[in-house]
């Protein structure tokens, strides 16, 4: 799922192509924006685009008129940015969710099932964005905010706390875990027990390691570190020295050797969001995986025994768990 680095590099697309052009056509096909477009028939269209930004996981467009549109990709959507007169654009594809065309580019939406338009402050008009925490990827990073957000809810654990989108925005599964391993930190430590060094860390580390996959396509990572990772065959699950499998420190590295220590990263289901279901008045708890190193990280579960990956080929679901892929963590 894409996380704040992933979703700005979309703005940074979508901003480059469309910023100061003029909107041609303007289509959604999903049910609160094409209800609003049929009431403001042509609103969007010989407008300009003014600017296109991210905020956390969610993306906004700002256009002429005090005109906005919004999206999030939840699991699977795709901004695509093509020629207006593109095979595309041309052949319109089911899986297709919004579309915004100019003289120059096309913007393509696919599969996002989060594509809304409006008037006025999108900030006012969507309920999402009004309660997000300061961006990630903010320069400077808001880290007061960040501090007084995480202390809202002492009794939590901070790994639970680091994927509440209202604390600070953009953090999805493997920032998390890449985070708590860089700031040596059990993921299950409540937040009010947190040190001063300890909240000063994360207060660095959460806009040092967002910046760092910002710049390196989600990388958490030094080369040098991917390079050491390619280079040796033990360090990785792939046969093969693919990028994709030397990015991180442990976020699905389970089994394999901590790149610091000579423990093992190990992975646990954590309990990170739980609420009482209005209908059913039952308790539902959500849980995703954290992956940490027992060693590095005082951990206050006790971990399940290392399965060293040598060369024996883990099955799939140890590092690319389906589970760790379905759900958002969107409120
Ligand atoms: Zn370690």
């Amino acid at each position: 799922m894409p996380e704040g680095p992933e979703v700005q590099r979309s703005a940074d697309l979508l901003d480059d192509a469309l910023a100061g052009h003029t909107i041609r056509t303007f289509e959604a096909r999903t049910t609160a924006a094409r209800e609003w477009l049929a009431e403001h028939e042509g609103a969007f269209e010989g407008k300009r685009v003014e600017r296109v930004w991210a905020h956390g996981k969610h993306l906004v467009g700002q256009v002429e008129g005090d005109l906005f549109f919004h999206s999030h990709y939840l699991m699977w959507g795709r901004w695509h940015v093509v020629a207006p007169d593109a095979e595309e654009v041309v052949t319109k594809d089911r899986r297709e969710r919004a579309r915004i065309v100019t003289d120059d580019a096309a913007a393509l939406l696919y599969s996002a099932p989060k594509f809304d338009v409006g008037q006025g402050d999108p900030y006012a008009g969507i309920p999402a964005l009004s309660r997000l925490g300061p961006d990630v990827l903010d320069e400077p990073f808001d880290a007061d905010a960040f501090l007084g957000r995480l202390d809202q809810e002492p009794d939590r654990t901070v790994g639970a706390a680091l994927l509440d989108q209202t604390v600070a925005a953009g953090i999805g599964n493997y920032l998390r875990a890449e985070i708590l391993y860089a700031c040596r930190m059990d993921p299950w430590r409540l937040v009010g027990e947190l040190d001063g060094a300890e909240r000063g860390c994360l207060a660095e580390t959460v806009p040092r390691l967002s910046q760092m996959a910002y710049a390196q396509s989600g990388r958490t990572v030094p080369e040098a570190v991917q390079a050491k990772m390619a280079a040796d065959r033990d360090l990785r699950y792939s046969p093969h020295a693919h990028a994709w499998n030397t990015r991180h420190w442990v976020f699905r590295r389970t089994n394999l050797p901590c790149l610091t220590c000579d423990d093992y990263v190990r992975q646990e289901h954590q309990l990170t969001r739980e609420w009482v279901d209005d209908e059913s008045g039952e308790t539902v708890e959500k849980k995703r995986i954290i992956y940490f190193c027992p060693t590095c990280q005082p951990v206050s579960v006790e971990p399940k025994p290392a399965r060293p990956h040598k060369d024996r080929r883990p099955p799939d679901s140890e590092w690319a768990s389906p589970d760790d892929e379905r759900d958002p963590e969107d409120r």
